[in-house]
């Protein structure tokens, strides 16, 4: 439970911490998913932390909305599981990080599927998946009102003029998916599914939607804030297991060893991380580093994880006395 003042002490803490990381990542910023926006868009920085009882403590632009893009991912594999469960999907879509950029054009060639749901090839897959020879764009109301349930905000929509502009630049996609198809790794209609791909790569939501979304993984598929099920339970923990493993592109890696909780990174600039049974983080700041995460998110989340002792395996007792003594 909170009380007004412990709100009051969290959200100034989180003021500092946006002060701390606001002037300092310009010098490590490799490139912006959009370099045509105006410097000012380029600058936004949002930080979001929503308990698993649904409180929000926020900072910055947190109101401010921008494409999911990859993050989607982490939601269709969701749905993708309660569609199909999880051996049908595990036979399309494997579980294992691929060490490659999000892009690349790489098989599990001995089980004859993408490596893992969150690069571009695994997430063709998945959302094949959830298609199932449908009309995309029916096929994304229901997506909609997935991502509306995790986030409880039903103004959650595809900006359809980002949606246009994405598939006129989406050769790489589509090379993808149609050699999926040729070795039989989907199947039907190549253009419906990168077009359903792109609709939930266009879906606009601000950071404290996506701190909502992940506190409602946190708490177990449950949105903290009106009760009502986004995913069902038992999905969840494959979903965080992947999330884990593969969620930060080839840097998940190092993400796991240094900030130890699952997450999931988009181009866009944003970052949702997961804390089970706690907490639900986000952030948005579009400078990318070279694996195409957000620079301040990274930073930002490794604070957060390493000022509360968030590392799924750090050994607590130590932790604490450190903290103590810190
Ligand atoms: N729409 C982008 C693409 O498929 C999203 C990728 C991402 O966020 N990594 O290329």
């Amino acid at each position: 439970m909170t009380t007004p003042d412990l709100e009051r002490r969290v959200n100034s803490r989180l003021d500092e911490l946006y002060e701390r990381h606001v002037d300092e990542h310009e010098d490590e910023v490799v490139e912006y998913y959009d370099p045509e926006a105006p410097e000012e868009e380029k600058e936004s920085f949002g930080v979001s932390l929503v308990s698993t009882d649904g409180v929000a403590f926020e900072t910055g632009d947190h109101d401010l909305p921008f494409p999911i893009q990859s993050i989607s991912k982490a939601f269709v594999y969701g749905m993708a599981l309660e569609d199909c469960g999880r051996e049908a999907v595990l036979e399309k879509v494997g579980v294992e990080p691929s060490g490659e950029a999000f892009n690349s054009i790489e098989f599990d060639d001995k089980a004859r599927r993408p490596h893992n749901p969150m690069v571009n090839a695994g997430a063709l897959a998945t959302t094949s998946l959830v298609l199932h020879g449908d009309e995309p764009e029916k096929c994304m109301e229901r997506i909609l009102a997935a991502l509306r349930r995790y986030a409880a905000n039903d103004s959650l929509h595809v900006d359809e003029e980002l949606l246009a502009a994405q598939f006129e630049d989406t050769d790489r996609n589509r090379a993808i998916a149609y050699l999926m198809r040729s070795q039989g790794m989907i199947e039907g209609d190549v253009e419906a599914v990168l077009e359903l791909y792109l609709r939930q790569c266009s879906v606009f939501a601000t950071t404290h939607d996506l701190g909502m979304m992940a506190a409602t993984l946190a708490n177990g598929g449950v949105n903290p804030e009106t009760n009502v099920r986004a995913l069902e339970g038992r999905y969840v923990r494959d979903v965080l297991s992947v999330l884990y493993t593969c969620g930060m592109y080839d840097a998940a890696g190092q993400w796991a060893y240094e900030i130890g909780i699952p997450a999931k990174s988009g181009v866009s600039g944003g970052i949702m991380a997961i804390v089970p049974g706690k907490l639900g983080i986000a952030v948005y700041s579009p400078g990318l580093d070279e694996y195409g995460n957000s620079v301040r998110g990274v930073k930002v989340c490794e604070e957060i994880s390493d000022r509360l002792g968030l590392h799924v395996f750090a050994n607590e007792s130590e932790d604490i006395l450190l903290r103590a003594v810190g």
